[in-house]
C-alpha cells in the first residue's frame, strides 16, 4: 500500500491555522461584535479534538484516492457524518438532557435563548477525552504507513532515515494515549455537565415524589426555602394538570416528569437549558428551577409536556413552533395588560409582525419571541374558545386548518383578526404594546456566548461614563 506523503502535516497546520484565523479576521475587521475572549474559549474546546479528527478524515481521503473512486469516497464521508448526526439525534431525542458532548460535533450547550454559558471541568475533560482518542485512531492510522521493524532502518532518535518512525520508542504511544483517554473521560462523568441519560439527573436530583399523573424529582433537606418551594410545586403540578387534562380532553395522559432543580446553574449544566425551560417531549418531562416565586412556566411547560401525547403524526409536538408554543401561550396565558389579544391587535396596527402566514414557517425564528409567542398564542387561543379542544388536538396532530376546521388558513386568519379587533375596540395600549414588543428577536441577537462578559463591558463603561461626567 502507497504511503501518504508526509507533506500531508502541512494540510493539517494549513487547516489549524485556517480555523484558527476566521475569528481574528471578523474581529479585526469589525465583522462580528461578540466576545473575543469567549471566542479563544469555545472555539478552544470544541475545535483543537475537531481538528485532529479532521485531519484523520482529510488523510484517509488523499490517501484512499487511488483504491476507491471519487463517488465512492464521497458517499463515505457522506456516510460518516449521516451516521454521527443519527448518533447524535438519538442521544438528544431518547434522553432528556438538551446538551451533549459529541465526538464529532462538539460540546452543543442546548438553547440558543440563555443568557449565560456555565462551563465546568467535566466539559473540558470530556473533551480532552475526545482529543486523546481522536489522538489515538490517528496514530494508529499513520502508524499502518509509517511503523517498520526497528532492524529494517537505521535509527536518528525515533525518525528512521526514510522518514519512518521508530518503531520501539512509538510502541507505548498508543498505549499512552488510550490510558489518557479512559483518565479524562472517568473524571469528565464526576461532573453533572457530561452524560446523558435519567440515571444522570438522578445523580444531580436524587429523591423522587411520586402521584398519578406526575412524578417530581428534587435534592431532600436542602433547605427550608427549597423544600417549601418543592411541596408548592407538588401543589400547583396537581391543579395545573387537572385542569389542562379537562380543558385537552386526554382520557389517558402521559405521567410527567418534573426535574426541581435548586439553580439555574446546576440546570444548565446539568440539562442543557438554564434560564430557558426546554420540554423533553420523549420522556416526557419538564426541567424547572425551583424558586419561591409561582412558576411562571410550570404551567407553559406542562401544556408542551401533554401535548407529546398528540403532538404531529407522533414527533411529540408541531415542526411549526408557532403551533407548538401558541398552544402553551394560549393555555398559559401571562395575566397583564396587554393581554395576547390586545398585543396581537397592536403588533398588526403597528406593522411589527409582517404576514401572520410567515409565523407558520420556518421564519418563526426570525420574530421575536415577545411578538411570535403573542400571536400565535391569541389565534389558538381564539381557535380553542371558538371550536372546542378536538379541532386543535388534529391541527397540532398534523392536520390541515382546512381538515381540522373545514375553513381556509386565509378565511379562519380573517376571522380571527375581526375578533382581536373587536377585543381591543376602547383600549389604548399602544405605548405599552411598545415597550413589551420592542426586542426584534433571536436571529438578530448577539451570540450567547458573549452576552455575560459584554454586559460587563457596557457595565464597566457605564460607571465610566457616569465618573468622566462628573468630573
Ligand atoms: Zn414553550
Amino acid at each position: 500500500m502507497k504511503r501518504p506523503s508526509l507533506n500531508l502535516a502541512c494540510y493539517g497546520i494549513v487547516c489549524v491555522i485556517v480555523s484558527f484565523a476566521i475569528g481574528p479576521l471578523l474581529f479585526f475587521f469589525g465583522l462580528c461584535k461578540c466576545a473575543e475572549s469567549e471566542y479563544w474559549l469555545w472555539s478552544g474546546i470544541n475545535s483543537i479534538p475537531a481538528i485532529v479528527l479532521s485531519l484523520l478524515l482529510c488523510l484517509f481521503v488523499i490517501n484512499s484516492q487511488e483504491r476507491l473512486s471519487r463517488k465512492k469516497l464521497s458517499l463515505l464521508l457522506l456516510g460518516f457524518y449521516f451516521l454521527s448526526f443519527l448518533d447524535l439525534t438519538f442521544w438528544l431525542w431518547f434522553h432528556p438532557q438538551k446538551r451533549i458532548s459529541h465526538f464529532v460535533f462538539g460540546f452543543l450547550h442546548g438553547p440558543i435563548y440563555d443568557r449565560y454559558l456555565p462551563i465546568d471541568m467535566g466539559i473540558i475533560y470530556h473533551r480532552a477525552a475526545h482529543f486523546f482518542l481522536g489522538l489515538g485512531i490517528l496514530y494508529s492510522y499513520l502508524a499502518r504507513f509509517y511503523l517498520v521493524k526497528d532492524s529494517q532502518v537505521k535509527n536518528y532518535g525515533g525518525l528512521s532515515l526514510d522518514g519512518s518512525w521508530n518503531h520501539v520508542k512509538m510502541r507505548f504511544l498508543p498505549l499512552g494515549l488510550l490510558f489518557c483517554y479512559f483518565i479524562s473521560a472517568g473524571l469528565a462523568s464526576q461532573y453533572p455537565s457530561v452524560g446523558q441519560g435519567a440515571s444522570h439527573l438522578k445523580e444531580v436530583l436524587p429523591e423522587t415524589y411520586e402521584e398519578e399523573l406526575f412524578a417530581v424529582h428534587y435534592i431532600k433537606g436542602k433547605d427550608d426555602k427549597y423544600v417549601k418551594a418543592a411541596r408548592n410545586l407538588v401543589l400547583e403540578s396537581r391543579f395545573h394538570l387537572l385542569e389542562l387534562i379537562r380543558i385537552l380532553e386526554l382520557p389517558h395522559p402521559s405521567k410527567v416528569q418534573i426535574y426541581a432543580y435548586p439553580s439555574s446553574l446546576t440546570k444548565k449544566l446539568a440539562f442543557g437549558g438554564g434560564g430557558t425551560d426546554v420540554t423533553d417531549v420523549y420522556t416526557p418531562s419538564i426541567h424547572i428551577q425551583l424558586t419561591s416565586q409561582i412558576y411562571r412556566t410550570l404551567r407553559h411547560e406542562l401544556v408542551h409536556a401533554l401535548g407529546s401525547d398528540f403532538g404531529f403524526h407522533g414527533l411529540g409536538f408541531h415542526p411549526n413552533m408557532a403551533l407548538t408554543e401558541g398552544l402553551a401561550v394560549a393555555l398559559a396565558p401571562e395575566l397583564r395588560t396587554p393581554d395576547l389579544h390586545e398585543g396581537s391587535y397592536e403588533l398588526i396596527k403597528s406593522n411589527k409582525i409582517g404576514s401572520i402566514e410567515d409565523l407558520f414557517s420556518p421564519f418563526f425564528w426570525k420574530v421575536a419571541g415577545a411578538r411570535s409567542y403573542t400571536i400565535s398564542g391569541s389565534l389558538v387561543s381564539y381557535l380553542l374558545e371558538s371550536y372546542g379542544s378536538h379541532g386543535l388536538k388534529r391541527l397540532y396532530a398534523g392536520d390541515s386548518f382546512l381538515q381540522a376546521y373545514k375553513m381556509s388558513t386565509e378565511q379562519i386568519i380573517d376571522d380571527w383578526k375581526q375578533f382581536i379587533s373587536e377585543k381591543s375596540q376602547g383600549k389604548e395600549n399602544t405605548i405599552l404594546a411598545e415597550a413589551i414588543y420592542r426586542s426584534p428577536g433571536t436571529l438578530y441577537e448577539r451570540c450567547t456566548h458573549s452576552k455575560p462578559v459584554l454586559r460587563k463591558n457596557a457595565m464597566k463603561a457605564d460607571a465610566l461614563f457616569s465618573r468622566c461626567s462628573e468630573i
